[in-house]
């Protein structure tokens, strides 16, 4: 079989907030499952190098596989759903995830553990609950970037990077929230480097979904 000795450092969980990936310009189209709940949905698991640099697309010969997830199919489209356009059923965004990324970590991972741990990891953080315990509620208002991270760290017990993306009308607004764990797949970890992503403004819409 396919074997790689550990390419990566450690890997970025990815967390998005699906209210900020559908009221922007381009929009979005619920899955074929129906609207997802109003909570933070994974986009994905990364490795990724201490020095910012990241392996991707590691082995074109392990394509997603979904009977490989069966168990795990109604937590992936409650928990990681996709948004996308056209309407689907997810499939294609596990797809793409696990080949560009999941692959990366063959050492650790194969295509069920890969899964699994995600969504473990996602579950112990509890971001939404960390968020509104914090007063950070998604009700379309707006938040410093303090506010935001104090109730995530003070909640979770980790500082996420917080990524933001500008809704229709131009305002910052909470999108993705970075966090990290280590090369094992198994532990949250405070960040070694920051991401490379889009910075926030002063003011930080948190719309809802
Ligand atoms: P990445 O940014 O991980 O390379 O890939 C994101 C890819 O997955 C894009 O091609 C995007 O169109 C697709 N995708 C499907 N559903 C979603 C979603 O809900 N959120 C994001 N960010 N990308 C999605
Ligand atoms: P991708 O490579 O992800 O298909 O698309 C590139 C960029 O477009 C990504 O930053 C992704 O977040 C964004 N994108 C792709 N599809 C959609 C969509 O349906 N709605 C929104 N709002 N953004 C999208
Ligand atoms: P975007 O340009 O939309 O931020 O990112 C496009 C895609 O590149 C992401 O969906 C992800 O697959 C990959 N990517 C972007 N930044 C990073 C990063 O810092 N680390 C890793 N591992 N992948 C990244």
């Amino acid at each position: 079989g396919y074997c790689a000795a550990q390419d990566y450092d450690f890997f970025y969980l990815v967390l998005q907030w699906p209210g900020s990936y559908c009221n922007t310009k381009q929009s979005c189209c619920y899955p074929k499952s129906g609207k997802p709940a109003a909570d933070f949905g994974i986009h994905g698991l990364w490795p990724n190098r201490d020095d910012g640099s990241y392996p991707q697309n590691c082995n074109p010969d392990s394509e997603f596989d979904p009977s490989k997830v069966s168990d795990l199919l109604s937590s992936l489209r409650a928990n990681w759903p996709t948004l996308a356009c056209p309407t689907n059923d997810g499939v294609r965004f596990w797809g793409h995830e696990w080949e560009k990324h999941g692959t990366c970590a063959a050492d650790v991972f194969d295509e069920h553990g890969y899964f699994q741990a995600a969504l473990r990891l996602r579950d112990d953080l509890g971001v939404l609950r960390a968020l509104t315990a914090g007063g950070v509620n998604p009700d379309g208002g707006y938040y410093t970037i303090d506010q935001i991270k104090g109730a995530i760290s003070q909640g979770t017990g980790f500082e996420p990077y917080v990524e933001c993306n500008r809704d229709e009308s131009g305002n910052s607004q909470l999108y993705q929230l970075y966090f990290c764990v280590n090369a094992a797949g198994d532990s949250l970890i405070e960040c070694p480097v920051l991401p490379r992503g889009r910075p926030c403004g002063k003011r930080i819409e948190f719309p809802a979904f």
